[in-house]
Order: structure tokens, then C-alpha cells, then sequence
């Protein structure tokens, strides 16, 4: 009999029966031939960190952490990468060999991957992006779009204060607008990023002006319930390069899949077709 351990991980929320994680995964697990498994764990926040510290006695290699836990593991790692510090929030942990565990971010990596997928032939260097919300996710927008070279980011939120306090931390790249004039950026960039809830489902629609969209403008929105939102939908009308939100889903799982389980995979259409099953 093999004694060989069989890797496991999965996905550490509250709730978290409507995570997608376990079918991605279970899909690349299946279609790479790795005896590995990887299941959704519902866990309280008082039971996080004895949750996460038993984990890897029981042959866990890693997990993904989604809300409401995204940063108080941080307080729980021993070691952060420096993506996860500059989101001060972590979405994947590693747990290494020695005992220690590791948390990174993957967010912006999945944003900006998804993207170039998506619309190949976007260059960041063309113009300045229009980012409405400045919400947790718009942190890994903002930091993958200057780390890929935008020259300029207008950045709107309806709560001010927010984007202000992005454009601080981020620096000059970063112009804040007035919510009310969202629709003028929307205008003036090249590439737009719906950052905020606003059209997902069972949220109220996004109302945003949108008449500035033109077919040289790349569009794209975080929500993927539905894949189609109403700003993807107007755009694809008007003839704008258009990338839904479940790409950038599929793109932040990558490198924690690699980390865990030695291979990686590859966000193709069948990956997409095994997730919206
Ligand atoms: P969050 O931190 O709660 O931020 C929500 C954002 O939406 C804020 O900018 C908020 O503005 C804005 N907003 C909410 N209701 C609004 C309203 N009625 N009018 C105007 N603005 C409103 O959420 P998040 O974590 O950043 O996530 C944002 C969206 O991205 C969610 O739909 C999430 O599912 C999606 N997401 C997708 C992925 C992916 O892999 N595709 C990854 C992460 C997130 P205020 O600051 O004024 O409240």
C-alpha cells in the first residue's frame, strides 16, 4: 500500500456554499490527473485561526479565503507577500513544507491576466482608464493597471472620500472625479472597469451615463452574476472590446492551484463551460 499523501485544499468562508471555487478546481484536479482534492469549508470567524493552524496537519496543502475573512487571515500568516500588503487583504494561503503559512493576493493578477486575455489587442500605454468604485476589489484593479503601465487613472466613487483615500496611497496616476460627472470619464478613457456592485445580481442597476462608450474603448466589469451585465451588454452594442468578470475568477485561482498542486492550468473555454454548469 502507498503511503504517498494525497494534496488537499479548498475554499474558507462564511458563508460559502455559493463559491465557484470547488467545481474550478475540482476541473483542473480532473482534467490534469492529479490525485488531489479540494472542498468548501464554512467557517466561523472565531474558528478561523484554529481552522487554519489544524489544516495542514490533515494534509491540506493551501486554501482560498473569501468574505468575510479575507483580512483577518492576514493577522493568522507568517509570512505576506507584498501584493497581499498593499491589498491588506489575502485570498490564497500557502502552507509550506517547514509549518509556516504564507497568505498573497491574486486579485490584480487575475484582473489584469483576464484582461490581456480578453482584449488582446489593448495596450496599457493608449490612454488613461475610467474606474467607477473604490470598493476592496478596486485596490487589485488600480495597483495590476499601474503596474502594467497606464498612464492615468479616473477614478469615481459615490462615497468620495474612498477613491480620495486611493489616490493617496496609489499617488498622482490617480485622478479623483465626482461621482456625478462618471459619465464624462467614461468619455475621455480608453479602457472602462465597473469596479462596483451596481448591476450585479439582486443589486440595484448601475445608472452611470453611458453614452460617451465608443467602439475604440475596452469595457469590462468585475460582477459576473450575470456574465452579461447591462454595462457589458451597452457596450457590445455600441462595438467596444468587451470582457466579462468570470475570467478575472478563473485567472486569480491560477497561481494558488500551481503553489498547491505543481501543475498550472489553463483558463480556457472549457474551463469557463465547467464553472457555469
Ligand atoms: P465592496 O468593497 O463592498 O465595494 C463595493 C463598491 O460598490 C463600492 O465602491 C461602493 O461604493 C459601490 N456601491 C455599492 N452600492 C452602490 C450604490 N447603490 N451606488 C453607488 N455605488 C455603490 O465590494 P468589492 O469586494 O470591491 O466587490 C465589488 C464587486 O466586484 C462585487 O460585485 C464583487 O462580486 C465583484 N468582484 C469580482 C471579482 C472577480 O473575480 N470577478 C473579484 C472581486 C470582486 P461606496 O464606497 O460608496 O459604498
Amino acid at each position: 500500500m502507498s503511503d504517498k499523501k494525497i494534496p488537499l485544499a479548498g475554499v474558507i468562508g462564511c458563508p460559502v456554499a455559493h463559491s465557484k471555487s470547488p467545481q474550478l478546481q475540482t476541473h483542473w484536479l480532473t482534467t490534469l490527473g492529479i490525485a488531489g482534492h479540494y472542498v468548501p469549508m464554512h467557517v466561523e470567524a472565531e474558528d478561523l485561526e484554529t481552522v487554519i493552524r489544524t489544516l495542514p496537519k490533515a494534509g491540506f496543502v493551501g486554501a482560498n479565503v473569501t468574505i468575510p475573512h479575507k483580512e483577518a487571515v492576514m493577522e493568522i500568516a507568517d509570512k505576506i507577500t507584498d501584493r497581499a500588503k498593499l491589498m491588506g487583504a489575502a485570498n490564497t494561503l500557502i502552507f509550506r513544507p517547514d509549518g509556516s503559512i504564507m497568505a498573497d493576493n491574486t486579485d490584480g493578477y487575475g484582473f489584469i491576466t483576464n484582461l490581456h486575455q480578453g482584449a488582446p489587442n489593448w495596450n496599457p500605454g493608449s490612454g488613461p482608464a475610467a474606474v467607477l468604485g473604490a470598493g476592496g476589489a478596486c485596490r487589485a484593479v488600480i495597483a495590476s493597471l499601474l503596474e502594467a503601465g497606464i498612464p492615468e487613472i479616473m477614478l469615481t466613487n459615490r462615497t468620495q472620500e474612498r477613491a480620495e483615500k486611493l489616490r493617496k496611497e496609489f499617488g498622482k496616476k490617480i485622478k479623483v472625479v465626482e461621482w456625478l460627472h462618471a459619465g464624462n470619464i467614461i468619455e475621455d478613457a480608453k479602457l472602462v472597469v465597473n469596479t462596483t456592485s451596481l448591476g450585479m445580481e439582486g443589486k440595484p442597476r448601475l445608472r452611470v451615463p453611458l453614452d460617451g462608450l465608443a467602439p475604440d474603448k475596452v469595457v469590462t466589469d468585475l460582477i459576473y452574476t450575470p456574465l452579461k451585465t447591462h454595462l457589458i451588454k451597452t457596450a457590445e452594442e455600441v462595438g467596444c472590446t468587451v470582457v466579462d468578470g468570470l475570467g478575472m475568477l478563473l485567472h486569480q485561482a491560477v497561481p494558488g492551484f500551481e503553489r498547491w498542486f505543481g501543475q498550472r492550468p489553463e483558463v480556457d473555454d472549457e474551463t469557463r463551460a465547467a464553472v457555469l454548469k
